[in-house]
């Protein structure tokens, strides 16, 4: 069900998409599955729709990703009137990929708050269940086309992000959507929930640790401090505690949880805080973070800072419980 100001907003996208023969997209930086498939589904309907255009989705290639399809490198020097179209990412700083791109116009999809990212064409809908659940109403209420593959990505990004179907955002559209992938593309679910869902033993046994060391206070705050000797004993990488902490969804003591990971590389500590209840990606904005409601994440450089953070989150945990 698109409201009829949406179907203006989405016919100025299709148009902007259609004046451009070379359209760059791009995503956040640590991508999830939901960033990567609205990625690879926009480009490669522009690019069945607009067989003449140069379309790339660009951004680090992430190994387990790889699943979703390639990603590209194209040199930026050689484009003379690029469109950039910025999914899944509120913030500038965040963009993955775009450093040497001069653009002509940025044109923006995303379900995040929005940040900093000035586009003439801005569609930012936080209600949405994902960027994915967007980028298949557009094609939907557009001349953009839809394939098998197409689809079959967009059903990822949307499951991966609402959680197979479970966080607020669930709504009526996000069912009414799907319901017109299936009809393209017959989804093979057990295939399909394989992708996002089978994990090495390995990354199973890690599941265990942060179950043994989580902390839950008597406010329903949980906090684990992850180090690069825990990532390295599990054999797992930086990012794999963010694509683990919806697991915790349904733990009953749990009001707020928050993984601290340690980030040799980058010299800092990756958070991800998740909530049932308080509202936190207002405390995320404290620490230079972000993200929703409900999930939200940051990168501090200090345990002084990232010990401040769990003090601010357990009073907000407080605050809800005496609420
Ligand atoms: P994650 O825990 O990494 O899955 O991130 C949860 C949400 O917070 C996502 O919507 C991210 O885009 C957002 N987020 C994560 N890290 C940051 C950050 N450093 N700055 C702003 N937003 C972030």
């Amino acid at each position: 069900m698109i409201l009829i100001i949406n179907k203006l907003l989405l016919n100025k996208i299709y148009k902007t998409i259609k004046k451009y023969d070379e359209i760059v997209i791009a995503r956040h930086v640590g991508p999830d599955p939901d960033a990567i498939c609205s990625q690879i589904a926009l480009r490669d309907s522009i690019s069945l729709t607009f067989p003449e255009k140069k379309v790339y989705a660009v951004g680090v290639s992430v190994s387990k990703f790889k699943k979703f399809g390639s990603l590209n490198k194209p040199n930026y020097k050689e484009m003379t009137n690029p469109l950039l179209i910025v999914l899944d990412v509120p913030n500038m700083h965040r963009i993955d990929g775009i450093e040497d791109l001069k653009y002509t116009e940025i044109l923006k999809i995303d379900h995040h708050p929005n940040d900093d990212i000035k586009a003439r064409v801005d569609w930012t809908d936080i209600n949405k269940s994902s960027t994915a659940q967007m980028v298949t109403e557009l094609i939907l209420n557009t001349k953009l086309k839809l394939n098998e593959n197409i689809a079959n990505n967009l059903f990822l990004g949307i499951v991966s992000d609402s959680e197979r179907f479970s966080l607020k955002n669930t709504t009526y559209d996000t069912f009414d959507t799907v319901k017109e992938l299936i009809k393209v593309s017959n989804i093979d679910f057990t295939s399909l929930y394989d992708i996002l869902y089978t994990r090495p033993f390995s990354e199973h046994k890690f599941i265990a640790f942060i179950t043994n060391n989580l902390v839950i206070n008597e406010n329903g705050l949980g906090y684990i401090k992850i180090s690069d000797k825990d990532l390295k004993e599990f054999n797992v990488d930086v990012a794999t505690p963010s694509n683990l902490i919806n697991g915790y969804n349904f733990i009953d003591e749990l009001l707020v949880w928050i993984f601290i990971t340690e980030d040799v590389k980058n010299k800092q500590y990756k958070i991800s805080i998740r909530s049932r209840g308080p509202i936190i990606n207002t405390i995320a904005n404290h620490y230079n973070g972000g993200g929703h409601k409900y999930a939200s994440g940051a990168k501090l450089e200090t345990m002084a800072e990232v010990d401040n953070l769990i003090k601010d989150l357990d009073t907000a945990c407080k605050d809800y419980e005496n609420k």
